[in-house]
């Protein structure tokens, strides 16, 4: 090989490595529209009359895988949808670890719990009431959403480049306490994370809040990502070539406000990226590895069983709570153990300057105040909503207290709840346990 043809291989290797220089991490993108191609049943709302009627924007399944080195890789998904299920998760996470050898604690799925994107079975079954073609619509789209959550994942991990990620925190108020009890508690913290190449130019922005994507109510039948996708579409217009992700805080118990019209939805997601934008221009940490990642399953439990109760309500007048006792007598009679609950929780440690503490479901506030509360020198983005979404994990305070997010949303969940006392115990357990097997001190 001539002089000159081997200095002209070398010089493409020596250009990647100086512009590798000084990051200590690859980070891919992948992103993918999911809007559905047919009418189907919106989630969330047990008033709603029919099924989509079109849609505002589209959709989106997004990854960002971040790599330390060739082994060390931690992926996060975000999904435009109100919960993802247990069967997508299990079956994604199966499909990337034979591909990439990315472990469950290596993977976060969050979901934008947008009430205007279509059912995911079978959480929430206790809701709806499908004809046999309305069931087939939701059974072909969740098959189609597992197989573009892959392949946002492979288009991330082919796409690694050298980045610099820095952290913040800004503050939004739209997210207000909707339970109407004397506690009014929220979280208007608004961490965020800037992903950008060594000259500086944003990549990716992730973005988190703990408010219920409901500006929307039932009379929408549009397919519409809620304030959270308008604040997407926001960030991306304002950083062209950038991709925006949401991930939703412990907003269980948080409704925003103002609501009920596109226009609303509209307004509250600018506020989103106008607080996204502030925090970017104000101070801002790197971001430096090692990262380490735990994940566990508690199992939550459920007070004994009233079995005399359910063949009660399988007479009741009321289609949803005769729904409920359908499915627990049926998983009853096959011999399930529906006493226990698993409970996903996991945590993504970046040396000591982000935490991002990922919890399923649908999570109180109280969980995020108190979780900051106990671990003041770790920078914590808590994240509720992570892998699946298959209830409410109320505090004891709001077990106590009793209403919507304790006791009656278990009805549409098709769960034979509420939780027994112990409920926060048990949470509480499993979230030191991980932050524990990522190093984080109390
Ligand atoms: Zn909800």
């Amino acid at each position: 090989m001539s002089r000159i043809l081997r200095n002209f291989l070398f010089l493409p290797l020596l250009l990647v490595a100086l512009t590798s220089w000084g990051s200590d991490f690859r980070v891919g993108i992948g992103r993918k529209t999911i809007t559905p191609e047919f009418p189907i049943w919106l989630n969330g709302y047990a008033a709603r009359q029919t099924a989509s009627e079109g849609k505002s924007y589209d959709l989106w399944a997004k990854a960002l895988v971040i790599e330390e080195n060739p082994h060390s890789k931690v992926v996060i998904v975000t999904v435009d949808v109100l919960g993802l299920s247990r069967e997508i998760t299990s079956q994604v996470s199966d499909r990337v670890f034979k591909k990439y050898g990315i472990t469950r604690s290596q993977l976060l799925f969050n979901s934008s719990h947008t009430h205007a994107a279509p059912v995911i079975w079978p959480a929430l079954s206790g809701m709806f009431n499908f004809t046999p073609a309305e069931f087939q619509a939701v059974i072909r789209y969740n098959h189609q959403l597992t197989d573009d959550i892959v392949t946002v994942i492979d288009m991330a991990v082919a796409g690694l480049v050298p980045m610099e990620i820095e952290c913040g925190h800004g503050t939004a108020g739209f997210g207000m306490n909707r339970r109407g009890t004397a506690v009014t508690v929220s979280d208007p913290d608004v961490p965020i994370i800037r992903f950008s190449t060594p000259a500086g130019k944003i990549q990716a922005i992730l973005c988190g809040y703990a408010c219920h994507n409901t500006t929307l109510g039932p009379d929408n039948t549009l397919v519409n990502g809620d304030y959270s996708g308008y604040a997407m579409i926001e960030l991306e217009k304002v950083f062209p070539g950038s991709t925006a992700f949401f991930i939703t805080g412990c907003g269980a118990d948080q409704g925003p406000v103002p609501g009920g019209t596109i226009e609303l939805a509209e307004q509250n997601g600018k506020t989103l990226a106008d607080a996204v934008q502030k925090a970017l221009a104000g101070n801002l940490h790197k971001v430096r590895p090692p990262i380490r990642t735990d994940f566990t399953t508690a199992n939550l439990e459920f007070p004994p069983m009233d079995l005399d109760q359910y063949q009660k309500d399988i007479l009741s007048d009321d289609f949803y709570v005769r729904n409920r006792a359908k499915l627990i007598l049926e998983a009853f009679n096959k011999g399930w153990d529906i006493t226990r609950f698993p409970y996903p929780v996991q945590a993504i440690r970046f040396n000591k300057d982000l935490t991002i503490l990922g919890m399923g479901g649908e999570v109180v506030v109280d969980y995020s105040l108190n979780m900051k509360k106990q671990y003041p020198d770790e920078n914590l983005f808590v994240a509720g909503y992570c892998s699946e979404v298959t209830c409410y994990i109320p505090s004891l305070r709001i077990l106590k207290e009793g209403g919507y997010e304790a006791n009656s949303s278990m009805i549409f969940y098709g769960l034979p709840g509420p939780f027994s006392d112990n409920v926060e115990d048990l949470v509480t357990a499993a979230i030191h346990k991980v932050m524990k097997g990522t190093g984080a001190k109390k």
